[in-house]
């Protein structure tokens, strides 16, 4: 069987960013920017006030102090968005409010705080540095400046630098649009009612949602019967429309496991098997010229495959060096026995009290259940030569909350 590593590895050397594509800003979060984006003009592109106040020369109020002020007359009063109809000549100020652009002939701004309007004209009860709360054109970005290279993963922030610039439709990796498929003639939909033999597709709820939070695109393409023509007629469907399909379950030894016919059928298989648990018979290939991902049906083989395998293909395809989730090193404070020879992921709790990480198993660790999954925050990594972990070694956990 293939080991996890080399699994991963295969993954990753075969998949590739999917063809750059320009989207609407508002579309981009999360996703990777496909190409250097640099500011066409000075941002902001006129020197502007940092507070609301008065224009004027700094010059003027040399002498000006609480007890002494100096009275300058106000010849306008600028509403934000609007130019300024006059200069700033000696004796006088303009009233600007924050953003409001600098009339010429101005070299500071005073703040209202420290003056007294009386009509015709203020008064200002301290002196000003030259440029003192003016903010120069172009101190954001220059014109020409870079603001964010290819390869950067648009974050909200990002977003906003890229608004700033005026860049509406960046190009970008697209997110992948990943359809989602149930197998197995004894599921049934999530609100029907149970009977003797039949099970809830409660697994495909967890990957949709899985591919959610990783910023693709999920198809949700329902639950197909255990029948080979019908599976090989869904999935044939679903490649016309998507850039990767996921199944679930049908992957294993059953009689009725119809994916690996399907995908050798429609496509290639890759690799099946992997020295995992759970989830071991991992299905990787392409079908009709898409990537395929295989998931076995327990509950948690098929998030804890889609988590340790899919989601690093999918985040690739998303032009990204890494899937984000933390890898750290705790302290087990239980001991684990596992067999050898393979890679093991435990449900797992961690915390941390600030300097050290303690993670311990939760729940029982069948890969039919949901339960421990629900209440896990890491998986704790057993590698294949290790068969115990004590009670107090260091274990590698995989943080499922960050
Ligand atoms: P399979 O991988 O098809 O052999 O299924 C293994 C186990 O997982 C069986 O007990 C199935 O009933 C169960 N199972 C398969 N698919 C799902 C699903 N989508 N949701 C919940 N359980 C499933
Ligand atoms: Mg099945």
């Amino acid at each position: 069987m293939l080991k996890y590593n080399d699994a991963l590895t295969t993954i990753l050397d075969r998949v590739a960013p999917l063809e750059r594509k320009r989207l609407p800003l508002e579309e981009c979060l999360g996703l990777v920017l496909a190409e250097d984006v640099a500011a066409e003009e000075n941002i902001p592109c006129f020197d502007n006030s940092a507070m609301d106040g008065y224009a004027l020369r700094a010059e003027d109020l040399a002498e000006a102090a609480a007890e002494s002020p100096a009275a300058l007359r106000v010849p306008e009063r600028v509403p934000a968005g609007q130019k300024p109809a006059f200069d700033v000549k000696p004796g006088t100020a303009i009233k600007v409010m924050t953003g409001g652009m600098i009339p010429a002939g101005a070299d500071a701004v005073m703040p209202v705080e420290h003056t007294e309007d009386v009509g015709e004209t203020v008064l200002i009860k301290r002196s000003a540095k030259p440029r003192e709360n003016i903010r120069p054109a172009g101190e954001d970005l220059k014109k020409g400046e870079p603001a964010l290279s290819a390869g950067t993963e648009l974050n909200s922030y990002r977003l906003a630098l890229l608004a700033a610039v005026g860049a509406a439709e960046p190009l970008v990796h697209p997110p992948p649009k990943v359809a989602v498929l149930s197998t197995g003639s004894e599921l049934l939909p999530v609100k029907a009612s149970l009977e003797a033999g039949k099970v809830r597709d409660s697994a495909s709820m967890a990957v949709l949602a899985q591919l959610r939070e990783m910023g693709a695109v999920p198809m949700r393409a329902g639950i197909v019967r255990d029948v080979q023509s019908e599976v090989e007629s869904r999935l044939a469907k679903l490649a016309e429309s998507a850039d990767a399909i996921i199944t679930i379950g049908a992957v294993s030894m059953g009689d009725y496991d119809c994916v690996r016919p399907a995908v050798e059928k429609l496509g290639e298989i890759i690799f099946w098997k992997v020295a995992i648990r759970p989830g071991s018979p991992f299905l990787f290939g392409r079908l009709r010229g898409k990537w395929f991902f295989g998931l076995p049906g327990n509950p948690t083989s098929a998030m804890i495959t889609f988590e340790m395998l899919a989601r690093p293909g999918l985040t690739k395809m998303m032009g990204k060096a890494s899937t984000r989730r933390m890898v750290e090193r705790a302290i087990s404070e239980a001991s684990i026995q596992d067999r050898q020879g393979r890679r093991s992921f435990i449900r797992g709790v961690c915390v941390s009290n600030g300097r050290l990480l303690k993670a311990k198993p939760v729940g029982l660790q069948g890969s039919g259940l949901h339960k421990p999954m629900a209440q896990a925050n890491c998986l704790m990594v057993v590698p294949e030569d290790v068969a115990e972990i004590k009670e107090g070694d260091e274990v590698e956990v995989l943080r499922l909350d960050t």
